[in-house]
């Protein structure tokens, strides 16, 4: 056994296993990458196309399976159920001990459960991991044995498993809480686009309710669920909760480790124990940065987290630095795009300008400083934008009215501008004045 520093990383996904590349690119450490859910990575972003038939699990896999030996990454299967950090130790499942000198929790999240009655009946599931994926595949197979499906939680997950669901012919009642769909994160008018393009594609999208409780069909498996408002019963052979991720620390609880909602760390990724670290989605920061939300649970930034760890691990101290906020998502057939910051509803001070088109279900939804007519950012529906020129603008600290007159740069699709630039240019035109008279 080499006597190189040890380094133990809990998590295989994209935020563990970036930092174990990185830390080989730049060192001789001894690195071992500990997961209970596959031995090897896999695009967790991609997990709808192999449902859907689009790709093989195989697909999902980035790396070809003799990528971790050559460089000399172990991979451990087994799951973390204790940590004892003053003696440096792991405890495994299987009660085997596993010594490290530095340890990284990368454990990612699980999704919510909210305690409502039945939810830990079969068929009644998050959309998370690989393990969800194929007990997806045993509880909605397909339209004859499931014969209707219920999702809980109207969030980027839920409507990628209704529109998984759809692709089956499975008919789907979709519950969500808000008056439009994602209208806790989108503004009016945009959750409205959304909310229709749902609807269009059969969905029964039901808008302000709550899910009160799943029923049993009194051998363990759920039958039904009933609508709090309306006391209404849907009968259905599957219902996904997809009410949101939480960070996966269960754990961690009985550590030393300090956890608020996640594990509780600093710009270096430190916890409040010397040797140990946390990155992902599991990891909260105890410092503010700009609109950023302490907890990150996407994918791109999970990936820089692990960059920038690795940088620290390896003698290089490196503080998270993400830079501009951007995100993007599908809704159907609808790609999202999103850079800086658009809120349900202006910040104070701020105002926002929406533009949609005649017929088509493209728009764009810009967030500006009334007063400096500063650029805060710009959601995108059906139009897709380019990443580095928004981000130039937001570095800039460029106008609404500069981003308008040259959106055409940011966009991919030169025909499209053409034909709706002066419309989108004259909106904002008329709204700017009458703001400023
Ligand atoms: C269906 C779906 C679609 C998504 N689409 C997008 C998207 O389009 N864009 C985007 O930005 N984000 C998306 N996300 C979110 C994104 O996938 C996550 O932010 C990202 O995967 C988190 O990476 P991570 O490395 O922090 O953790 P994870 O990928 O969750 O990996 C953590 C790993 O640690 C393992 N683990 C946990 N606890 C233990 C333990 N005690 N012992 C051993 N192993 C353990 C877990 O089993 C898991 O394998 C999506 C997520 C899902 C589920």
């Amino acid at each position: 056994m080499s006597n190189q520093e040890h380094i133990a990383i809990i998590g295989n996904g994209i935020a563990g296993v970036t930092l174990a590349r990185h830390i080989r690119k730049n060192s001789n450490k001894r690195i071992s990458l500990i997961s209970d859910e596959s031995p090897y990575f896999f695009s967790r972003t991609a997990l709808m196309y192999v449902y859907m038939g689009h790709m093989k699990w195989e697909h999902l896999m980035p790396y070809e399976n003799s990528f971790w030996k050559k460089n000399r990454i172990d991979l451990v299967q087994n799951r973390v159920v204790a940590i004892h950090s003053e003696e440096n130790k792991l405890i495994f499942q299987d009660q085997q001990e596993f010594i490290y000198d530095q340890l990284v929790i990368a454990t990612g999240s699980i999704p919510n459960k909210l305690g409502w009655p039945g939810e830990n009946l079969n068929g009644v599931q998050g959309l998370y991991s690989k393990q969800d994926l194929e007990r997806l595949e045993e509880f909605a197979t397909d339209a004859e044995t499931c014969k209707s499906a219920v999702i809980v939680g109207g969030g980027l997950i839920g409507v990628e498993l209704a529109e998984m669901l759809h692709t089956r012919n499975i008919p789907v009642t979709f519950l969500v809480r808000e008056p439009y769909f994602w209208n806790n994160v989108l503004p009016k008018h945009s959750a409205e686009l959304i909310t229709k393009h749902i609807q269009k594609h059969g969905i029964d999208l039901r808008l302000s309710v709550h899910l009160e409780a799943i029923k049993t069909d009194g051998a363990g498996k759920a039958k039904s669920v009933i609508i709090k408002e309306t006391q209404e019963e849907i009968s259905c052979d599957f219902v996904g909760l997809t009410a949101g991720v939480k960070p996966n620390i269960e754990f961690l609880k009985a550590s030393e480790i300090t956890t608020n909602k996640g594990v509780v760390v600093d710009e270096y990724f430190r916890t409040n124990i010397k040797n140990i670290y946390a990155i992902g989605d599991c990891a909260e920061r105890n410092y503010s940065l700009g609109n950023r939300p302490p907890i990150e649970a996407v994918w791109y930034t999970g990936r820089i987290m692990g960059e920038t760890l690795a940088q620290t691990l390896c003698g290089n101290p490196k503080k998270y630095n993400p830079g501009n906020w951007f995100n993007s998502a599908k809704f159907f057939d609808i790609e999202y795009q999103t850079y800086g910051w658009v809120f349900p509803t202006p910040k104070e001070g701020n105002a926002h300008f929406y533009w949609k088109h005649e017929t088509e279900e493209k728009a764009i939804e810009i967030e500006y400083n009334r007063a400096t007519q500063e650029f805060v950012g710009i959601n995108s529906f059906g139009i897709r934008l380019r990443h580095e020129f928004f981000d130039q603008c937001l570095k800039a600290g460029k106008t609404i009215s500069f981003v308008i007159e040259y959106l055409k740069q940011a966009n991919f699709d030169p025909e499209f501008f053409d034909s709706y630039e002066q419309e989108i240019k004259n909106q904002w035109k008329n709204e700017n004045r009458k703001l400023t008279h």
